[in-house]
């Protein structure tokens, strides 16, 4: 079984069918490259299609008084609390309104405004009504319904449950094709002079998670073994509100999009009171991390707390289920009626800040491998994502990466799939999934301290065997053994509170130490390592 037994070839080959993947893919076909899209399950699984709230985005004539593209570079760099790349920041931002419009001709159809144009919500951290949205709160299906038509005329192939497994590299190390596993568990080799990584996050490193079944971080972990580098790892997104459904709840949680604060509904406690008075100026609509943080503040001892959950009461917006269905129809199937009584909620794992460090045009540090979507590190999201920016991001970066393709096609600067090396399926770590996730729930994720990081540590250090990456299952929890780790060797050293990563030990943001991204990259044994700190501030 180690030697490839099946074989294709391409000029792109794309891991991904989410926004990210999708957009690149049909512009990569836009310019002429033979594309192949894969996925691991089935096209239209990832997180994508979850997406609820909508796409931030300043459109020409149809923005509020006063809003402006630089409004949302500014709140973009506020949420991102000091460590977004202001330049990724501009350029991102400033692509938006083509990139919807492209989608637009693509076939999303986005709600309309009572009045003309589009309808437009605000979340948390936008100080305008700029979050653009479909089907009420079912933005991400109706995009993944777009994209996935839009690619379905035959252009663009897309093998389902192929899990992509490592890049195939030449001996100079630059990436020429991708090792995959059909359907069947059997490998083959895509040879082509890129790929694009576009698969998604790592929510399932937490027992609970907005996230799907496939966001385990396989592009991360293929990235760091390909010689990338990741950057912000430590920086993983909490959404403050996910519907609670009891104790110890496991896997993908429905969410409870923050437009529903954005439309009026404040949190509560067990006793009525306001979770976010006198906690920022925007209360219920500060940016994530500060109601995430207050939120798990309240449930460990505030007034009123009842230690796992608090409430969203939604009883004053009068049109809730036509608004809202998606979050409507899981409230009700979970038995509560959100016009008659407080929504259950709790926050839960949501979105990768961090990832591969690439650049705008999804340029990885290594030669023919790209990165875009939710596993890149763009330097947009900073230590804390603004609302709705990443389905943006993915629109925007996925373009680029695909025009950045094709220019290095052009100029010759890729490597030929034929010399590539002998693929085999790699060996490396794995933990045990279900102690992972439980140790990095308990130890690793809002408020975190030197001691918890280090129990995480010594669990994986227990749990952890070396395999061959021969199963889907195995690729998936090799990538949550390295994404965990990279993930607690960042947190443990960075001893201040900051955007996402909040430390009980180190409760000051400190801006003389630790206004810089820390880099991760594989050590020669495959252990994620902290990179030296002087390549880390080239990065920030
Ligand atoms: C519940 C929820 C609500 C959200 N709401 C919003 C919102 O309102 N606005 C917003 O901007 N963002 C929102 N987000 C975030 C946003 O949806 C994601 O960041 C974005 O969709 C990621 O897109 P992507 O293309 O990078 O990855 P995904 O859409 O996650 O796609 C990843 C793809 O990679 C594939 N894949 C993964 N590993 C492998 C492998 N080894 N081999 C082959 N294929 C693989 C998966 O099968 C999938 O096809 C939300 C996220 C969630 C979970």
């Amino acid at each position: 079984m180690n030697t490839p037994l099946w074989e294709a070839r391409a000029d792109l080959v794309v891991v991904g069918t989410g926004v990210a993947g999708l957009t690149a893919a049909l512009r990569a076909r836009e310019l002429g490259l033979r594309v192949l899209v894969v996925t691991k399950a089935a096209g239209e699984d990832g997180n994508t299609r979850w997406a609820q709230g909508g796409v931030a985005v300043v459109l020409p004539g149809e923005h509020d008084e006063g809003d402006t593209v630089d409004a949302h570079v500014r709140d973009t760099l506020v949420a991102g609390a000091g460590l977004c790349d202001e330049a990724a920041v501009e350029a991102i931002i400033a692509g938006g309104p083509a990139a919807v419009a492209r989608l637009r001709e693509r076939g999303a159809v986005f709600d309309a405004a009572p009045t003309g144009g589009l309808a437009r919500t605000r979340e948390g951290g936008h100080s305008a009504f700029r979050v653009v949205h479909a089907g009420g709160d079912a933005t991400g299906a109706e995009v993944e319904r777009a994209l996935l038509a839009a690619a379905s005329d035959g252009r663009v192939p897309v093998l389902e449950n192929h899990v992509a497994v490592d890049a195939v590299r030449t001996p100079l190390g630059q990436v020429c094709g991708l090792l995959v596993l059909d359907g069947n568990g059997v490998p083959g080799v895509l040879g082509a002079p890129a790929v694009l990584l576009a698969s998604g996050g790592l929510g399932q490193l937490y027992q609970a998670t907005s996230n799907p079944e496939v966001a385990t971080g396989d592009g991360l972990a293929l990235a760091l073994r390909a010689g990338a580098v990741a950057a912000d790892v430590e920086f993983v997104q909490f959404h403050p509100t996910v519907l609670y459904t009891g104790r110890g709840a496991r896997g993908r949680c429905p969410l409870v999009t923050e437009a529903v604060r954005g439309e009026g509904a404040v949190l509560v406690d067990a006793t009525g009171a306001r979770v976010m008075r006198g906690v920022h100026p925007l209360a219920d609509l500060a940016p994530r991390d500060v109601v995430a943080a207050a939120i798990t503040r309240h449930m460990a001892g505030g007034p009123g707390g009842v230690d796992d959950h608090v409430f969203l009461d939604a009883t004053g917006i009068s049109d809730f289920a036509r608004r809202f269905p998606t979050v409507h129809a899981a409230c009700l199937a979970a038995g509560v009626d959100p016009a008659g009584e407080p929504i259950p909620v709790t926050p839960a794992a949501h979105f990768a800040c961090g990832g591969v460090v690439s650049d705008v045009d999804g340029r990885t540090g290594v030669t023919g491998l790209y990165a875009a979507g939710e596993v890149a590190r763009t330097g947009l999201h900073g230590a804390n994502r603004l609302a709705s920016n990443s389905l943006l991001e993915g629109l925007v970066v996925g373009t680029r990466a695909a025009e950045a393709v094709a220019a290095d096609l052009a100029l010759g600067v890729l490597a030929r799939p034929s010399a590539a090396v002998v693929a085999e399926l790699p060996t490396a770590p794995v933990a045990d999934r279900d102690s992972l996730q439980r140790v990095m729930s308990r130890y690793a994720a809002i408020g975190r301290d030197a001691e918890g990081l280090a129990v995480v540590g010594s669990v994986l250090d227990l749990s952890t065997v070396d395999r061959r990456l021969d199963s889907r299952e195995l690729v998936e929890d090799a990538a949550l053994t390295v994404a965990a780790r990279a993930l607690i060797a960042a947190a443990a050293e960075r001893e201040e509170t900051r955007g996402c990563h909040v430390r009980t030990d180190f409760t000051e943001r400190d801006d003389v130490r630790w206004q810089r991204s820390q880099v991760v990259r594989l050590n020669p044994s495959g252990q994620p390592v902290l990179a030296d700190p002087v390549v880390a501030r080239g990065v920030a």
